[in-house]
Order: structure tokens, then sequence, then C-alpha cells
């Protein structure tokens, strides 16, 4: 295997490979084609010495479905394992006859927000651009509905410390010839990795999310610990400088915890930060996991917030929890076979 995998490439990756291989570029679309849609092409249009060139160079699996869990409003988990033996969750979410796939983009994290499952057990690796296609494509195919899901990146990792991968793989999720997911049907959401923020500019324009949490810097660096390097006045400055599609927003995302960070002082101050911006905030409460320190707040709480926040002319939408019972909700993936074990699932 010397040229990784499949999944990794892009079509001008495509076009060089055949070229250097001698094969005419005559051959491309059925290739691609044979690759994402149906094998069969490859035996109708491709000579087999070709087939047999390229598939010993390069490797066309994806990677294996280890487990896989389906709550009971339709979301499903997969665990999802690697040649290396490592695993990630990838979940499938249904949403208004659609789907949406949660993609990881490292296995583990580096971030360490005190509030997050996967957090809990550090950066393992990243994952490379084939790896975060193969998630999609896995996901995709067990979904078998016509339209093609849509992408969040808000599994396990921050995909800004990733970016170079996570950049080739939104390339090859968005190519119409390739896969042709649109690029506002992705969102990317981040912690506000400064480094990666400006990398951005050069990705396909998807949607991007950042990971609020608080209007407060000391209370910020308490959730997200990466706040005290990158701080969130020098991460909004970064996001301010993004170009924008037309009708295209950033989105807040604002984790709900009790008796933290839900007061009118917060309001106040998220008013103050986000209020002259094309914004729409989008609220999270907590969804505990075993062992986590924070508290989630009750409905009535939450509602008492969103309030709050459309008194003072926030958009504001409230993310519903999906998945629970499988502990597949926000912030609750990480590969732990222990837990499995005593049956927490
Ligand atoms: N590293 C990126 C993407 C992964 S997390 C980021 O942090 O943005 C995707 C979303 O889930 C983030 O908004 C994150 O803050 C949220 N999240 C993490 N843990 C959570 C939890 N326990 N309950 C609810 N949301 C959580």
């Amino acid at each position: 295997m010397i040229l990784g995998s499949a999944y990794s490439l892009t079509q001008q990756d495509w076009k060089s490979v055949l070229t250097s291989r001698g094969v005419s570029s005559n051959v491309l679309p059925f290739w691609i084609d044979g690759l994402y849609k149906n094998r069969d092409l490859w035996a109708r249009h491709v000579s087999p010495k070709i087939i047999e060139d390229l598939t010993s160079v390069m490797d066309f699996d994806l990677p294996e479905i280890s487990q896989v869990s389906e709550a009971s409003d339709g979301t499903v988990k997969f665990l999802i394992r690697f040649k290396d033996q490592m695993e990630v969750e990838t979940v499938l979410i249904p949403f208004h006859k659609r789907f949406t796939v949660c993609l990881s983009t490292q296995v583990g994290c580096g971030m360490n927000c005190s509030f997050c499952y996967t957090g809990t057990q550090g950066l393992k690796r990243n994952l490379t651009a084939g790896e975060i296609v193969g998630q999609y494509l896995v996901a995709r195919n067990y979904s078998k509905h016509a339209l093609s899901p849509s992408v969040v990146f808000m599994g396990q990792g921050e995909p800004l410390h990733n970016a170079s991968e996570v950049q080739k793989a939104i390339e090859v999720l968005n190519d119409p010839a390739l896969i042709g997911v649109g690029h506002r049907q992705m969102t990317l959401s981040t912690v506000g990795y400064l480094p990666g923020i400006s990398a951005l500019k050069n990705f396909p324009r998807v949607n991007v999310a950042l990971s609020l949490h608080s209007p407060f810097e000391d209370e910020r660096s308490k959730l997200i610990p990466v706040n005290g390097k990158y701080t969130l006045k020098e991460v909004v400055a970064a996001l301010d400088e993004l170009p924008l599609l037309k009708r295209q927003f950033i989105t807040f995302e604002y984790l709900l915890i009790k008796n933290f960070n839900m007061s009118d002082r917060h309001a106040d101050a998220l008013k103050d930060l986000l209020g002259e911006r094309a914004a729409i905030m989008n609220l999270i409460p907590f969804n505990p996991f075993p062992g986590s320190e924070w508290e989630r707040p009750t409905t009535e709480e939450v509602e008492a917030f969103k309030e709050k926040l459309v008194e003072r002319k926030l958009r504001v939408m409230v993310r519903t929890t999906k998945g629970s019972d499988i502990l597949a909700a926000c912030g609750q993936l990480k590969v732990n076979k222990l837990a499995r074990k005593n049956g927490i699932q």
C-alpha cells in the first residue's frame, strides 16, 4: 500500500495517479463513479490490468463497523474500527426526513474540556482524510436513504487541531464528482483553536460553529483550557475575518450548565459579544456522562435562559438531545469498553 486510502484522494489527485500510471484520463469518470457508486462500472469500462494495478497500490477498504447501537429516536451510533485497531464513534442522526452524520476527526481529543467525555481519554492520534471520509461512507451506506446525509464535524476530536486532513476530507466530501455533500450541508465545530481558524480560509466554505459556552474569559478557560492560550477575544476577531456566503452565519454553541453560565449577567455579556454580529446561538443543555462534575439544567431553566436571550434580541435555538439512551448525545462520545461491559452502553 504505497498510496494510502483511496478515499483520501481528490479528483485532482486521481487525475495525477491515473496519469502517472499511464492510464488515459477518459477512464477517470468511470473510475470515480465505480469507486463511489457501483463497482460494476470498473468491470465494464476499465481494463483488468489497470484495476489490478490500482487496487494493488492503494487501500480500497472502508473502516469496519465493530458495533452498532440504535436509540429509540432512530439515532444510530457506530463504533468504527480502523486498520490499526483504533476506534472512534460516528453517529447517524435522523433530522426532518433527512440524516446528518456526526463525524470524528481524531481518536480521542487533546483539548481536555472539562464537560466533555471524549476529552477524558486524551489524544491518541489524528485521523487521516481517508478515515474521515470512510466514516461518512459507512454511515451513508447503512442509512440506505436516497438523499446524501449532511455532515457535522462534532464527533470525537478537535477538527482544527487536524486541519489539513479535515480540509482534504471536506474537499472529497464536497466534490460533486466524488461524493457531493454541499458545503452548506457541512458544519465544522471548533473550540476556537486559533491556528486552525486561519487555515479555514482555504477550505470549501462550510458552516462554522464556535463552542462558546461562556462570554467570560476566566470562566471559559475553566471549561475549555485552550482558551488560556487562544483567548475568546482573539478567536472572535479571527472568526470575524472569515469570508461568509450569503445567508451564512457563524453558529455559537452554548452549553447550558446548571448554576454556572445561565444568569442575567451572562445574557448581558452575550448580547455585548454577539449583538452586532450575524450570529445564531445554539443552546445545548449539558449531557451528563459517568463521572461528570457539571449538572444539567431543568427544561424550565433552559426555557428561562432562552427567554433572556430572546428579550435581548439574540437569535437562539435549543438543540434537542438525540440518542441519549445509547450515550450518543453531544459530548458523550468516548470509546469506553468498560462502560459497555457494565451495560451502560
Ligand atoms: N472539538 C469540537 C467538536 C466536538 S464537540 C468542539 O468542541 O466544538 C461538538 C459539540 O458538543 C461542542 O459544541 C461541544 O462543546 C459539545 N459538547 C461536548 N461535551 C458535551 C456535553 N457533555 N454535553 C453537551 N454538549 C457537549
